[in-house]
């Protein structure tokens, strides 16, 4: 592919485009020298440059939700649905711009993003109609009185998202915070900062100013807001690591509501009763190789074959690997884009040099595309599949977060439960039988919070969403996740007997 033809959608949807936070309704620029640099991962190009955010901008969007946020509220549910509507229709008619913006500031390819752009529209569309009948409960705890239960927002909320999917985690995480009533402050994360910054322009035409605010920036915007005192309730997706730190920060300001999405180093077991091609397909597709270059916290990278399928699996997948087109995300043909930056290439890179030189046998990948299909200094990695994986070895035990696969082979069943459950995080797992008893009792026995039984890496909105052990606290994509962003409140009353009541009104 020629450069101009990677040139093109750069100039078209960056060019000398200005880029800017949204805060209290207003774009702003960075103060003084505090911009950061962003960068093309297909091509390892400057792009251009973006505010890098403050405490100072973080106070600022604060106290602007927090004087939005009472007005918000009292809108309703019916009102915030209108807006809602809006939302979507201003996202739907951006489609494309968005999805580039993804493809060229984070290297997942175009059409992954489009797919990702249709994600947040029904997410839009669908949270209204799920809260719309949410209520309290009346509780029967004692005869003579009345107690129920409502809901109040928090006030003003913080979320901080990762960067794998930078557009789909700008819209669709604030969202059950917002139709719960509360105002939002959004982190988006450093490396891919464009399509935040283009959602912002479109949600400040929407949005009553200072409902929704989107600083930009790193662990310094992070940490105000998670220790800002006015924040009583945070969101966060990102690692494990960050996430504990999040926990320790947050308690400095005061009792924080807390949920966390983290990582994952997620188990697949195959029996031996499947149908090898689609057992194949689902660890493929359950990688996320195509979507965001491995780099997924739902991720299958540990995948358990039965040794009776074991070496023709080995073989199927490396070959349906090596089919895999590596290229620039905005190329025509692409099914595997760059990692999003050059340091992360690098401690990707680190695994596969320590699976290597631990003795995992290297079944195809393991460095850069050499066919020239994709621009020299981009940061590539072509799908990487070890066999033959010991579970001491790092590429078994850390999350990666890569296109880096590894596959084991199994025989006794209760060895590979063990196994499998032998990690600290439970995000995902993944189920292969056709024997419903041994797929649900497989089901129950793993340590993870979200398990597909012939399936894999797909998210079913409305099914609760997160992670046991360190993957995370919490649920999303639900119920759960809404009423997560409203605290309870009871109200308890005495109802008096009808004869004092009435005896009161006639001695008035
Ligand atoms: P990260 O933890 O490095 O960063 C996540 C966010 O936290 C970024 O916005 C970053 O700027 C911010 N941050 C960093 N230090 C901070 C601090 N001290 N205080 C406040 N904020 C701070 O994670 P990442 O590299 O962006 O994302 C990859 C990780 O996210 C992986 O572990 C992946 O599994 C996880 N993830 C989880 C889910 C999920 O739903 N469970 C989804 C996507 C990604």
């Amino acid at each position: 592919m020629s450069q101009a033809a990677i040139g093109d959608p750069v100039s078209e949807f960056v060019g000398g485009r200005k880029f800017r936070m949204l805060v209290g309704g207003d774009l702003v620029e960075e103060r003084g020298k505090r911009s950061m640099v962003t960068v093309d991962p297909s091509t390892g190009d400057r792009l251009t440059e973006v505010p890098d955010g403050t405490a100072e901008d973080v106070g600022r969007a604060v106290a602007a939700a927090k004087e939005a946020q009472p007005a918000w509220q009292a809108m309703g549910v019916d009102g915030r649905a209108e807006v809602f509507a809006e939302l979507g229709r201003a996202v739907q008619e951006h489609e494309v711009e968005l999805a580039m913006l993804d493809a060229i500031d984070g290297g997942m390819p175009f059409e992954a993003m489009r797919v990702d752009v249709k994600i947040s529209l029904s997410n839009i569309r669908n949270w209204p109609t799920l809260v719309r009948w949410h209520g309290g409960r009346t509780i029967p705890a004692t005869p003579g009185n009345l107690h129920y239960t409502a809901f109040k927002p928090y006030g003003v909320v913080g979320r901080i998202n990762a960067f794998n999917h930078p557009l789909m985690f700008t819209i669709t995480r604030p969202l059950a915070a917002l139709i719960a009533g509360n105002a939002v402050v959004l982190k988006p994360a450093q490396q891919v900062p464009l399509s935040a910054l283009a959602f912002g322009e479109l949600a400040r035409e929407i949005f009553p100013p200072g409902v929704l605010n989107i600083v930009t920036g790193g662990a310094e915007p992070g940490d105000a807001l998670v220790t800002h005192p006015e924040v009583k309730r945070l969101g966060f997706t990102g690692s494990m690591r960050t996430g504990m730190r999040i926990q320790q920060r947050a308690a400095t300001a005061g009792i924080k509501a807390l949920s966390l999405e983290l990582g994952g180093k997620n188990p697949m077991i195959v029996f031996p009763d499947v149908d090898l091609d689609e057992a194949v397909d689902g660890a493929i597709d359950g990688m996320n190789f195509g979507v965001c270059t491995g780099q997924s916290c739902g991720s299958n990278s540990r995948v358990y074959v039965h040794r009776d399928l074991y070496e023709d699996f080995v073989a199927r997948a490396g070959e349906r690997l090596e089919g895999m087109k590596v290229a620039a995300a905005y190329a025509e043909e692409v099914d595997v884009g760059p990692l999003v930056t050059e340091e992360h290439h690098r401690r990707v890179m680190s695994f596969v040099n320590s699976g290597r030189e631990e003795g995992a046998r290297l079944v195809t990948g393991g460095g850069r595309p050499g066919n020239g299909s994709a621009p020299k200094d981009g940061f590539y990695l072509r799908p990487t599949l070890f066999a033959d994986v010991r579970p001491e070895m790092a590429i078994a035990r850390e999350e990666i977060f890569g296109p880096v696969i590894s596959v084991f082979p199994w025989e006794d069943y209760d060895d590979v439960i063990a196994q499998a459950n032998d990690t600290d995080l439970g995000l995902t797992a993944s189920v292969w039988t056709n024997d419903l008893s041994l797929a649900h009792r497989t089901a129950d026995r793993l340590e993870a919070g979200y398990v597909w039984i012939n399936d894999s890496t797909t998210h079913y909105w409305g099914t609760p969403f997160g992670g046991m052990k360190n993957s995370g606290l919490g649920r999303e994509e639900s119920i759960e996740e809404y009423e997560s962003y409203l605290e309870t409140k009871t109200v308890h009353t005495i109802l008096r007997e009808p004869e004092r009541s009435l005896a009161r009104m006639r001695d008035r």
